[in-house]
């Protein structure tokens, strides 16, 4: 087992100076395996991570649902016995995932016991041929591969994802192994035998291309651009149309978002993916325009995407109801991933502004504070009848927001032939190697709370080179690429930018501040970010927003939660020339910045005959922090003039 782990690890070396060279990808990762958390905002929620939320996880896995007996009895090849849904097997390597990021920050004999216990389980139910899917195991195995929405290719990518995440954090290759034996089936049943299929569920197009970089094997890569080139058939079934499962054009021709929202993130990872890969600028090309047409046209300004339940995911352009928002915890997940790709092709920082609006906000909300509440859809107005849950009858997001606080460290850093980028502003400590040295980096910040940054840089001897650190569009007056969510008032520019405390010599690229000298040990870097509160308001197109103002500090947005405003959230008006102040208070909410003010509230007279206009003071809080005092009503959008409020006077 050593031997080939170490095999494994020196291909994995040498395909990434190969890359490097070949591949118009200009940045790559630095993975959460050589990045230390050590963030005030975020360590405790990666703690959290390992304390509540994967006990709950395995609980719900292992004893309170069937799918760890799912595997037990496919190993036993107990044929009638399949319980639960066709893709919950996914559940359980997404644990895995998560349990692999999570060993890495917080190391636990007994959480990696139980993962070798799941993946020796696993490893028996495979069948000798390397299919590997308990549904069809457990009830016939001569209808797999026939139903395109039975997500078996997408159940595959998830174990896929969850060996090379293991792999990278314990070195362990039992999972991988059963993962490539796999992979080298279902490419043996299809691409080479030229049979048409497609996945009905995007996903294991990006869990490929991970695969294909830890173990070097260029048939992955094949396998999962092969994916991409099936679609675009105009493939209808049921009640799926072409658009449901972005099958109207092959992938390079999209332009436009369509369908499922979580499909399509998975779908365009993977194509992101293949395409740093491949140097293909169809897909790169492709991509940049269906970007633009969610982000421009089909966001909400928490990175929220998805807005219909219907079909979980797309509607019309600017068709974004706040009360009914669906907005998946998954797909803002997806975003996640999906923008960090478009960075590391592109260089630009407009992607992390997105993948950062979406993980602090659409995506965290998710998470309860303690761990172990969920959130399936993240609306962002409430009337009080909303309430996060322990689990799900169909569980994908409880393991996918575990998996991606877990494997925050993925997100922080790149590095490029010449520099090394800052994306993220996360206390963490990193090694980078460049290609004429070893640089160690430590970042220090109060980071939501506070906008200083300072980040510490050691060669280990004097090397030149550049160091890329995001400027966020929030702080040079964007709160959002493009021209659909503005800042009420413009400011100057405001953030700070010294080295060794003398004001810092740097060039604006792509949305980075690039410092570019020769750096010693112990060079200091600090960045202020102004962290003003703001007013957001939205083009005129989306009319649930009209008249109405967002509010944001730093990266986060906030909503109006009933709990601290008088027992009512949709009362309050917030007209443009109230007063907002900022002010940490450490016993709320484990510890938030609130903003708060002095606005007009409507409210029932005495005898409850009439309205009344009173001032009230109101408080804002973070907007991931709602919904964890119970249910009661929020609005993230807030009227700005008394003829918009909704007067829901109830006692
Ligand atoms: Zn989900």
């Amino acid at each position: 087992m050593k031997k080939l782990s170490l095999l494994i690890a020196i291909t994995c070396i040498f395909y990434h100076q190969t890359n490097a060279q070949s591949s118009f990808q200009k940045i790559t990762p630095i993975g959460f395996e050589k990045v230390q958390i050590t963030d005030h905002f975020w360590k405790p929620r990666i703690d959290k991570i390992a304390t509540a939320t994967l006990p709950g996880c395995i609980y719900q896995t292992e004893i309170a649902t069937p799918r760890i007996q799912n595997f037990i009895n496919a190993a036993q090849r107990k044929t009638g016995t399949f319980k639960g849904l066709v893709y919950d097997d996914s559940d359980v390597f997404k644990a895995i995932e998560a349990m692999a990021y999570s060993l890495k920050d917080n190391p636990d004999a007994t959480l990696e016991r139980k993962a070798d216990e799941w993946i020796d389980i696993i490893a028996a139910a495979q069948l000798p041929d390397g299919y590997l899917n308990t549904y069809y195991i457990l009830t016939d195995i001569s209808k797999r591969w026939t139903e395109l929405n039975n997500h078996e290719d997408y159940n595959a990518g998830h174990l896929i994802e969850a060996a090379v995440a293991y792999y990278k954090a314990t070195g362990k290759t039992k999972l991988l192994e059963v993962a490539e034996r796999y992979a080298n089936n279902i490419d043996s049943t299809f691409r080479l035998q030229n049979r048409h299929w497609f996945s009905g569920h995007e996903e294991i197009e990006l869990a490929l291309v991970k695969l294909y970089h830890v173990t070097n094997n260029d048939r992955y890569l094949k396998l999962a651009d092969w994916y991409l080139q099936q679609r675009g058939q105009g493939t209808s079934k049921g009640w799926i149309t072409p658009e449901y499962w972005q099958d109207v054009k092959p992938v390079k021709e999209q332009t436009q978002i369509t369908g499922h929202a979580v499909r399509a993130m998975y779908l365009y990872t993977g194509t992101a993916d293949v395409a740093a890969a491949t140097n293909d600028s169809g897909y790169m090309n492709a991509m940049k325009n269906v970007w633009e047409d969610v982000v421009y046209r089909s966001m909400y300004i928490t990175g929220g995407i998805g807005s219909s339940g219907d079909n979980e995911g797309f509607t019309k352009d600017y068709d974004l109801p706040n009360e009914d928002a669906y907005c998946e915890t998954c797909a803002s997940v997806g975003m996640v991933f999906w923008n960090q790709r478009m960075n590391l092709l592109t260089g630009e920082s407009k992607y992390i502004d997105v993948l950062e609006r979406s993980l602090y906000n659409g995506a965290l909300d998710g998470l309860s504070l303690s761990g172990d509440r969920f959130f399936y859809g993240n609306p962002l107005e409430s009337n009080g009848g909303y309430a996060r849950s322990e689990w799900f009858g169909t569980a994908c997001c409880p393991a996918n927001i575990a998996r991606l606080v877990a494997s925050l460290g993925n997100y922080i850093y790149a590095k490029s032939d010449d520099g090394i980028y800052i994306n993220l502003f996360v206390g963490s400590n990193t090694n980078v190697d460049l290609q004429n040295g070893n640089i160690s980096i430590q970042q220090t910040t109060n980071y939501p709370w506070d906008g200083n940054v300072q980040i510490n840089v050691s060669p280990d001897h004097p090397i030149k080179y550049k160091l890329f650190i995001r400027i966020p569009g929030w702080a040079q007056n964007q709160p959002v690429p493009g021209n659909t969510y503005l800042f009420l008032q413009q400011k100057n520019s405001s953030f700070n930018l010294s080295v060794n405390n003398r004001p810092a010599n740097y060039a604006m690229q792509n949305g980075y501040a690039v410092i570019e000298r020769e750096w010693k040990k112990n060079d200091v870097i600090n960045l202020n970010l102004s962290m003003n509160v703001r007013r957001v308001i939205a083009i005129d197109s989306i009319k649930e927003d009209r008249n109405k103002v967002a509010l944001q500090r730093g990266p986060l947005m906030y909503c109006i939660e009933a709990k601290d405003n008088e027992g009512k959230a949709m009362n309050i008006i917030l007209p443009d020339n109230v007063k907002l102040t900022s002010n940490y208070n450490a016993n709320l909410l484990n510890g938030v910045v609130t903003i708060t003010g002095e606005a007009p509230a409507a409210k029932a007279n005495a005898d409850g005959t009439s309205v009344v206009m009173t001032q009230q003071k109101f408080t804002a809080i973070p907007y991931y922090a709602w919904a964890n005092r119970g249910e009661n009503e929020m609005q993230v959008w807030i009227p700005r003039k008394i003829n918009e409020v909704k007067v829901t006077v109830k006692e």
